[in-house]
């Protein structure tokens, strides 16, 4: 039995969107929710579905939870509910468990019962789009650390048929292009000799400060 199977607690916006990936990536997921409306409206979207309260332990054993690889709780609104049901399935034995969390104080006690990663979705996603808003070239960014960040930048204008070492991102800003994407493909560790067109898409790494920096200067 070789494909991860992950079970996603809390059928709203966020848990469906994310059980309905992993389906589409060809994984099991089981999705509960103790609504069982939601689960006669989306259930038959999931490989098995259940109507359970995520707060009772005793039905979450029924469910066999803890076969399970990955556990996702996806429950919106109620903190308390959201935590009791990330210590059940830590304590059942779901190898990993990932938790939405709506605030930083839910999400420190997320992180102090032992939830393997945290996510907050609104506010990752709020930071996301105002990266884009303020430049508008950028594709997407994923922050590495408090300090670093990769982004995915398309080619401007201005960089329109120069080279990596025309650019000379590293001692300009300390960032590297780690990749270049054009319409033949990707280029893994492009060389100063590669050279980038209008519209190809670059992806740099480098400390948030210098990425700031040449967002507003080259872009
Ligand atoms: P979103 O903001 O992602 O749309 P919601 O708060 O609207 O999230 O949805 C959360 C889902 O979690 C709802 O369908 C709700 O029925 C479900 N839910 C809430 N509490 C529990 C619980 N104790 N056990 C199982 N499911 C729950």
């Amino acid at each position: 039995m070789g494909t991860q199977q992950f079970v996603v607690i809390g059928l709203g916006r966020f848990g469906m969107s994310l059980g309905m990936e992993l389906i589409e990536l060809g994984y099991e997921v089981m999705g509960v929710d103790r609504s069982e409306e939601v689960v006669e409206e989306v259930g038959g979207r999931f490989t098995y579905a259940a109507v359970a309260d995520a707060t009772d332990e005793e039905m979450l054993r029924s469910l066999g939870i803890r076969n399970f690889d990955c556990g996702i709780v996806a429950i919106g609104e109620n903190m308390q509910t959201s935590i009791l049901a990330a210590i059940l399935l830590k304590e059942l034995g779901v190898k990993k468990v990932v938790a939405k969390a709506i605030t930083v104080l839910h999400g420190r006690a997320l992180e102090k019962i032992g939830v393997d990663q945290v996510i907050f979705p609104e506010r990752d996603m709020g930071i996301r789009v105002a990266h884009q808003l303020v430049t508008p070239n950028l594709l997407d960014y994923i922050k590495l650390s408090d300090d670093y960040s990769i982004v995915e930048m398309r080619v401007p204008t201005c960089l329109n048929s120069r080279t990596v070492a025309d650019l000379n991102s590293r001692s300009r800003f300390g960032c590297t292009i780690v990749a270049l994407r054009t319409e033949a493909g990707v280029t893994i560790a492009p060389t100063a000799l590669d050279r980038m067109h209008e519209g190809d898409v670059m992806v740099i790494a480098g400390p948030n400060d210098r990425i700031e920096q040449f967002e507003r200067e080259v872009v």
